[in-house]
């Protein structure tokens, strides 16, 4: 990475990667009015910048594990074959057509001195909803307001998807082998039983899998919400380019480390013949 930060000095390119946003908003590139709102004049008016923020939401089913599975971790603990999260389920809810939209990941942890616990994560890897990140006042040192606005699409099928994924997880802890291994559900319990619930619920106990994206979205020019074009370009500037998870219009059904590795890649390339 750092060869290609020197890359990119040397063509005295302006790029950022971790919060692009952040930087186009220092640079007073945005939309103009949440700018204007916080005493900034626009340079550039992008209405894109800081929308369709989105990550894959999700949460986590707690279950409390049955006297043999304590006893088996046990032996695996003094066997030094404990580990966390070994794999990942993928599943279908009832809206999704093609491949799969949901990840189950299993995980156990056990604090020293404490009794071991069992979950299944549970991730929606393609929602709707789209948030946004907005600046509280022109002062460097204040944080963003981030607002994933998680389960907010109009359809409620964000919401939809995650209860097909909770009533899967609790028909999956009924058969063996996991059934063994579970003596009850803690979390969320009763306190779920509906996307009526559900909705409820999250605003206290979503989780993220910190996969964030798609601020600085690319798009054609046609496109009224694009950030950057498809090199990665800023629109309405010669030497400003994003290479980062938040130019991805969509955030891919998966963790997304590995894209921004290709993003990277790719747009260092396209620079690279632009010389
Ligand atoms: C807790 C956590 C766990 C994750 N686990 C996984 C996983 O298991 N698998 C997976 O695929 N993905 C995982 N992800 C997601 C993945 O790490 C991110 O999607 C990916 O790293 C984003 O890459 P990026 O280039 O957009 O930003 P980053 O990887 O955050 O890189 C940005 C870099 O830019 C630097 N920077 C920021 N501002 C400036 C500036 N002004 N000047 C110079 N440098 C600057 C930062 O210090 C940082 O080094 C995880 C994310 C989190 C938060």
């Amino acid at each position: 990475m750092s060869a290609f930060l020197g890359f990119l000095t040397m063509l005295e390119l302006l790029l950022y990667f971790l919060s692009p946003l952040l930087e186009l908003i220092s640079l007073h590139i945005s939309w103009a009015q949440p700018l204007q709102e916080v005493g900034m004049l626009p340079l550039l008016d992008i209405p894109g910048v800081g929308q369709n923020l989105h990550d894959h939401p999700g949460i986590s089913m707690d279950f409390e594990p049955s006297a043999l599975a304590q006893r088996l971790l046990e032996e695996d603990l003094t066997h030094q074959r404990f580990f966390q999260s070994q794999v990942v389920l993928r599943a279908k809810s009832r809206q999704c057509s093609t491949g799969f939209d949901l990840h189950l990941v299993p995980y156990q942890s056990r604090k020293d001195g404490q009794e071991a616990s069992f979950s299944i994560m549970l991730f929606h890897l393609a929602p709707r909803s789209r948030g946004q990140v907005l600046l509280r006042g022109k002062e460097v040192h204040l944080p963003p307001k981030i607002d994933f606005r998680f389960f907010t699409d109009p359809g409620k099928q964000d919401a939809s998807a995650v209860m097909d994924g909770i009533d899967l997880i609790r028909r999956l802890v009924h058969v063996e082998p996991v059934a063994n291994a579970v003596k009850r559900e803690t979390e969320p319990g009763q306190r779920v039983r509906t996307v009526r619930d559900l909705g409820k619920y999250a605003h206290t106990d979503l989780i993220s899998y910190g996969h964030a994206s798609g601020t600085c979205k690319m798009g054609p020019p046609s496109d009224p919400t694009a950030v950057v074009d498809s090199s990665g370009q800023v629109y309405g500037t010669q030497n400003i380019f994003v290479a980062d998870a938040s130019l991805m219009p969509r955030i891919p059904r998966a963790p997304t480390n590995f894209t921004c590795f290709l993003i990277g890649l790719h747009i260092a390339d396209l620079l690279s013949k632009m010389m």
